[in-house]
């Protein structure tokens, strides 16, 4: 039953009498898709349309936010003349003001966070706030001691100021290493910069988490899952 009357449905949701939501169309309260309503009878699709009634959500929630664990060969973009973005692998039935918070390179995998709530989104990339963010990346070369004491400390990867500590752990060592890096920064190219800074190359990177959020194993590459009202509450 999603089409019904615009009243009739603002009544079912407990908005007022049928004579009540009358006057409030009329006194242009009530909204339907960001366009103010002008008819009690018009027919509403409860499903996808966004109503407002003085400013409030009716029915479905004004923020969302989604768990994507972005693929390889996507951007972190809303939209891009050449390549498909991340938003392009949110089904389509979604709302159209979704956008991802932060980037990740197109070949790199994992967390990527999907919402409309600009607010949380300002606060999780404010360089002030020191947001943590996990990665896991395969690197070309032996990473010791060394390299952790040098990401400890601070590297110069060309920009004006060093990069914050950052804590590298070490889990395999060889021809080719792997490794866990935290680091509480968003620059550009971060951490194939810092690895770049101590002689070597990343091979492959994924990020596991961002502040509290962390990356669901059991979503393939590609998928998406809202987050639960537990993830929610812990990012804000
Ligand atoms: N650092 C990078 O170099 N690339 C990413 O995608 C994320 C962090």
């Amino acid at each position: 039953m999603p089409n019904i009357r615009l009243d009739k449905y603002l009544a079912n949701m407990g908005v007022g009498s049928r004579t009540a939501v009358k006057e409030l169309i009329r006194k242009k309260q009530v909204t339907v898709n960001e366009v103010t309503a002008v008819s009690p009878e018009q027919k509403v699709d409860t499903e996808r349309d966004r109503i407002f009634c003085q400013g409030e959500p009716i029915g479905f929630t004004e923020f969302e936010y989604l768990m994507l664990h972005k693929p390889a060969g996507v951007v972190s973009a809303v939209t891009d003349d050449r390549d498909r973005t991340v938003i392009d692998l949110i089904d389509a039935r979604k709302r159209k003001d979704l956008f991802p918070v932060g980037r990740l390179d197109k070949d790199t995998e994992g967390l990527l966070l999907i919402t409309n709530d600009g607010k949380l989104a300002n606060q999780l990339l404010n360089p002030r706030k020191h947001v943590d963010k996990t990665y896991y990346a395969r690197v070309r070369g032996a990473v010791t001691a060394a390299e952790q004491e040098c990401f400890r400390e601070g590297l110069d990867i060309g920009d004006d100021t060093l990069t914050k500590p950052a804590e590298l752990e070490i889990l395999s060592s060889g021809p080719e290493s792997e490794i866990l890096l935290t680091i509480t920064e968003g620059r550009f190219h971060q951490v194939k910069r810092m690895f770049q800074a101590v002689g070597m190359e990343i091979l492959y990177l994924k990020r596991l988490s961002m502040g509290p959020l962390r990356l669901d194993e059991s979503l393939p590459a590609g998928a998406w899952r809202p987050l639960t009202v537990d993830e929610i509450r812990a990012l804000h």
